[in-house]
């Protein structure tokens, strides 16, 4: 993986990017950036491995469905000001790839007047659109599926089968190719192995 080409192509795009060599200089780095505001995160493996819902919380309120389940969490989380969420994939093209089957954690992330970061695992790094699709459908699906107790096929044998199941984990498809307008977005890449 090519980190310093996938940074210069993101600031390439528009988005600002920053660099940490560790999870808790990243999490350092966002309580700097946020404090005494709402805070939506996003389902989030990653966020959940840094603690940013326990951390930001100290300083802030923040709204994460996969910690207080529930439509008014959602709700909160999407109309807050600051809205974290990870990527399934982003290429060393710059494009930011994330599946979903609600489409709340999309939402958050395409329209709105506000701060977006996407926290993201070098990990998650791939030299294409191609092999981030495949890694969001093959390697990302699965564990989540199994983490969400969904009935989904990748969950058994961790391949995409593009299923119909009512379960189905990645009803769309969404690429950031550019910051939204009107969405200050900021890449926090970490130089560790974060998520699915
Ligand atoms: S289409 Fe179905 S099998 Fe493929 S990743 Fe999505 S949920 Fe899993």
């Amino acid at each position: 993986m090519n980190i310093e080409k996938t940074i210069k192509s993101l600031e390439n795009r528009g988005f600002k990017v920053s660099f940490h060599e560790s999870g808790k200089d990243a999490v350092s780095y966002l309580c700097e950036k946020i404090k005494g505001v709402d805070v939506g995160i996003g389902g989030s493996v990653t966020a959940t491995q840094l603690g940013l819902y326990e951390i930001l919380g100290k300083e802030n309120s923040v709204y994460c469905h996969g910690v207080v389940p529930g439509d008014a969490t959602i709700a909160k989380a999407n109309a807050a000001p600051v809205y974290i969420s990870s990527a399934n994939a982003i290429t060393e093209d710059g494009e930011i790839l994330n599946i979903d089957g609600r489409g709340n954690r999309l939402a958050a992330q395409v329209y709105g007047d506000k701060r977006l970061y996407f926290v993201v695992g070098v990990n998650k790094i791939c030299p294409d659109f191609n092999t981030a699709l495949d890694r969001a459908r093959n390697q990302a699906a699965p564990p989540n599926c199994a983490r969400l107790n969904l009935n989904t096929p990748c969950r058994v044998d961790g391949k995409c089968h593009d299923c119909h199941s009512p379960q189905r984990i990645c009803n769309a498809l969404m690429v950031h190719w550019a910051p939204m307008r009107g969405i200050d977005t900021e890449v926090v890449l970490i130089n560790e192995e974060l998520g699915y």
